[in-house]
């Protein structure tokens, strides 16, 4: 399964960590009967000292789904590690050069891009750098609907992140987005949209978003709050050693979060 057959609707993406995050984003999509994303982040990839395990454990889990999964290599600034896309049985990925200058970032994400083309791999990228990440701009970076069309006219990606109002790793749901600018966005780039940081937008503002044009809904955070409260909940009430034990229920509730945020972004439920 690849991005470009699912651009019909807004889809949510989901970052794994450890094995019983993706075991639990599948299990999620299941309960919700709907597709989804399975993203993995270089930071995760630094965490494992490389991309190959749990790279392949992701592979695995996504080929015994009972839904359509689409894997994602998230935030890579590597173009080394961007072109390895393919090989490690992924179809998509997203080309970070949001640190870069406009004219830096438009030629290593032009040549991801042309890559990508080449190989079937679906191409996002990240013209403004969504706050919270590297702490190198200010919360309040808006992405400029003239200069995204530009970026991705020069570039040929996929799929465009944009800056609207959310950071990354809000553990509190308070982000306000700026729906008006995602609408102007939307209107002015030909390619799908990407919301970074979804974890600390309240529900109804996620599924206003879609309705204003975005597709593809990032989330990671809310998934550790989920896991990480029923595993320490588990660990505080419980003095066994067996991790199974700890990591059962923590797995189930980062399945409920998912299944979730699926429907919300499927415009079920608000
Ligand atoms: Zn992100």
């Amino acid at each position: 399964m690849t991005c470009r057959e699912l651009t019909d609707a807004p889809i949510a993406a989901f970052n794994v960590i450890t094995l019983e995050h993706a075991e639990g984003i599948v299990a999620g999509a299941e309960q919700a009967g709907l597709p989804v994303i399975l993203q993995l982040s270089e930071n995760a990839i630094r965490f494992h000292e490389g991309p190959d395990a749990i790279a392949a454990a992701m592979v695995a889990v996504g080929a015994s789904a009972g839904i359509s999964v689409v894997l994602h290599l998230d935030h890579v600034t590597d173009v080394e590690l961007a072109m390895r896309t393919v090989d490690l049985g992924f179809t998509s990925v997203m080309y970070d050069g949001s640190t870069l200058d406009f004219v830096g970032n438009v030629r290593t994400t032009r040549q991801v891009a042309e890559w990508g083309v080449g190989n079937g791999v679906w191409v996002e990228a990240e013209l403004g750098e969504v706050g919270g990440k590297d702490g190198a701009h200010a919360p309040g970076v808006r992405t400029d609907p003239a200069e995204a069309a530009r970026f991705v006219a020069d570039t040929g990606v996929d799929s465009l992140a944009v800056a609207v109002g959310s950071s990354h790793a809000m553990t509190s749901r308070t982000a306000e987005l700026d729906l008006e600018l995602i609408e102007r966005i939307h209107a002015a780039v030909p390619v799908p949209l990407v919301l970074h940081g979804s974890s600390g937008v309240p529900d109804e503002a996620i599924a206003a978003a879609t309705r204003a044009g975005m597709w593809k809904i990032n989330i990671g955070t809310a998934l550790n709050v989920a896991f990480t409260g029923e595993l320490r909940d588990w660990l505080t009430a419980n003095q066994g050693v067996d991790p199974r034990k700890a990591l059962k229920p923590a797995r189930e509730a980062l399945a409920e979060a998912v299944a979730h945020y699926l429907r919300v972004v499927d415009g079920q439920a608000a």
